[in-house]
């Protein structure tokens, strides 16, 4: 396992709060990093204390105004090199991200080609901040918008995707001209702390100041700082919809900006047109993978009654395949939860289905005995509900699958629409009028739809992200980057009249 820490200069006890290259000898509460592959700790990683992290925030205003002065095209080649450097790293960074936090090795090495996608992605941006002209209504005017860097973007991420979502932030919000604070997950601080390894040497070889990619690990209440400070005009925030209530509320209560990435109850619809073989693959991917500890897990099928029985045959044949172990080692399909506390939440969501009368296809249960000493590995469970009950409207962050029978399409739709979460959403039909009502205004209400695609698995090429209690933020591709600039309107008079709009006569 050193092997895997050695390539990030990671020993036993590491300060957490970085303006840089420089560490701060943070002296919050430590927090211990522990696998729930094998239930080992890794490293103890120091969190900031309330000075750390005001030490921090000056740093970055200080920064940010030489930051924004770079044109963008040059932040974007820095940013271009962070990409290149995540390339020869991509290998040691995947596994870290696989042991720290237990998806398997494909999805750790994913998520840093996600990383570097989205670097590839930022430096064209870099060349493309485009506003637009408008023709004034007065004679010898000229209007048009240009964008603006923000200030400092807080980043505030989730456990499970312990360093794609700081990428899809960090590097739009830096060719954008903006600083970051990171406040990682704190069941995640080693992958954070070799991400802030990568980027800092990047920065620090192109003469870039400190304090424009910073790093504040703690717990929540670091999280709640960010939230609460002024000085912090974006709050980008990935996380459970009970955090983005708290932070939604905090940062509008200072009329700040919050970008929210919270959960999903996200939903496949089989249709009696469906191909039923590629549907398969779709679903128990998107409900096992990651162990179900996506935002986009699939956590429902809506399934037609005509093929109900079929599928629910081929999906607990398919369940019987499935090897659960060591995310690291490749031949398994399954890995573990990320800690105890998860694999309770899970336990109790299968007794809570069963108390209000879901039957359960697939039993669950926890795994014992040799590779599953950590505790931390489940079965993943299949289970015939109603869409009413309240632990279906619930996202559970565990491997639980719900199936729901129904009849026709505008039943579906409204089965998959009736949840408080609207992240992510899909249909499976080679029926084109189904597939069209279903992407329509009438359709799926969340922030992705797809069709013949699972749930999980987006390309960084969209706006991701969800509505109602998912948060409503979008990250990533398409314009995602306005939400890190700030739009100025720009009228010029080159005339020597001062016409008024409206045509409103003011004469001296
Ligand atoms: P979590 O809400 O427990 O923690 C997320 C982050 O928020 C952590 O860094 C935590 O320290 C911080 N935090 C917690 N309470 C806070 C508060 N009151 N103020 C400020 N910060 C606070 O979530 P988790 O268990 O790490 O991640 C799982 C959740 O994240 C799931 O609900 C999942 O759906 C969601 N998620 C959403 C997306 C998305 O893009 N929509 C992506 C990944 C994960």
């Amino acid at each position: 396992m050193q092997k895997i820490l050695t390539g990030f200069n990671i020993q036993a006890v590491n300060s957490g709060v970085s303006t840089g290259t420089t560490w701060l000898p943070a002296a919050g509460e430590p927090i211990v990093s522990s696998s729930p592959v094998d239930g080992k700790d890794i490293a103890t990683v120091t969190s900031a204390t309330r000075a750390d992290y005001d030490a921090v925030v000056q740093k970055a205003a200080e920064a940010f105004g030489a930051w924004r002065q770079w044109p963008a095209p040059r932040r974007g080649e820095v940013v271009r090199q962070i990409g290149e450097a995540l390339r020869t790293h991509k290998e040691a960074l995947g596994r870290l991200v696989s042991y720290e936090m237990g998806k398997s090795l494909q999805e750790g090495y994913g998520e840093v080609q996600e990383m570097i996608d989205i670097c590839d992605f930022a430096v064209g941006l870099s060349r493309q901040l485009h506003g637009l002209t408008m023709h004034s209504e007065r004679p010898g005017h000229r209007m048009y918008e240009q964008w603006h860097p923000l200030g400092i973007a807080g980043i505030i991420s989730a456990f499970n995707f312990p360093v794609a979502v700081w990428s899809w932030n960090s590097m739009l919000a830096w060719v954008c001209g903006d600083v970051c604070i990171w406040k990682p997950s704190e069941k995640t601080p080693l992958t954070a702390l070799a991400c802030q390894h990568i980027a800092a040497t990047v920065f620090a070889a192109n003469g870039v100041p400190e304090g424009v990619c910073c790093l504040v690990t703690g717990g929540r209440e670091v999280g709640e700082w960010l939230a609460a400070d002024t000085r912090i005009p974006l709050v980008s925030a990935t996380g459970s919809t009970r955090m983005g209530k708290a932070v939604g509320a905090a940062v509008g209560a200072r009329l700040g900006r919050a970008l929210l990435e919270l959960g999903g109850n996200n939903a496949i619809i089989i249709s009696k047109d469906a191909d039923l073989d590629m549907s398969l693959i779709g679903c128990v991917f998107g409900a096992v993978g990651t162990a179900g500890q996506r935002c986009t897990s699939t956590r429902r099928l809506i399934i037609h009654e005509s093929v109900y029985e079929t599928f629910k045959t081929k999906l607990v044949n398919a369940y019987k395949q499935l090897r659960i172990g060591d995310p690291l080692d490749e031949q398994h399909h399954v890995g573990p939860l990320i800690d105890r506390q998860a694999v309770d939440m899970y336990l109790q969501a299968i007794e809570k289905c069963k108390a209000e009368g879901g039957k359960f296809v697939v039993e669950g249960g926890v795994l014992e005995g040799k590779g599953y000493e950590s505790g931390c590995y489940v079965k993943p469970a299949i289970a015939e509900v109603e869409n009413g009950f309240s632990i279906v409207q619930h996202e559970t962050f565990a491997p639980i699958l719900y199936l729901i029978k129904y009849s026709h399409i505008e039943e579906a739709i409204a089965l998959q629409n009736g949840v408080p979460q609207g992240l992510s959403s899909a249909i499976m039909t080679l029926n084109l009028r189904e597939a069209e009502q279903f992407l329509s205004q009438a359709g799926s209400d969340c922030g992705i739809a797809n069709v013949n695609i699972g749930t999980s698995g987006a390309e960084i090429g969209g706006a991701f992200g969800g509505e109602k209690e998912t948060g409503g933020g979008r990250e990533s591709g398409s314009d995602a980057w306005k939400a890190y600039m700030r739009r100025q309107t720009n009228t010029i008079n080159y005339t020597d009249k001062l016409p008024l709009a409206q045509g409103i006569k003011f004469d001296l």
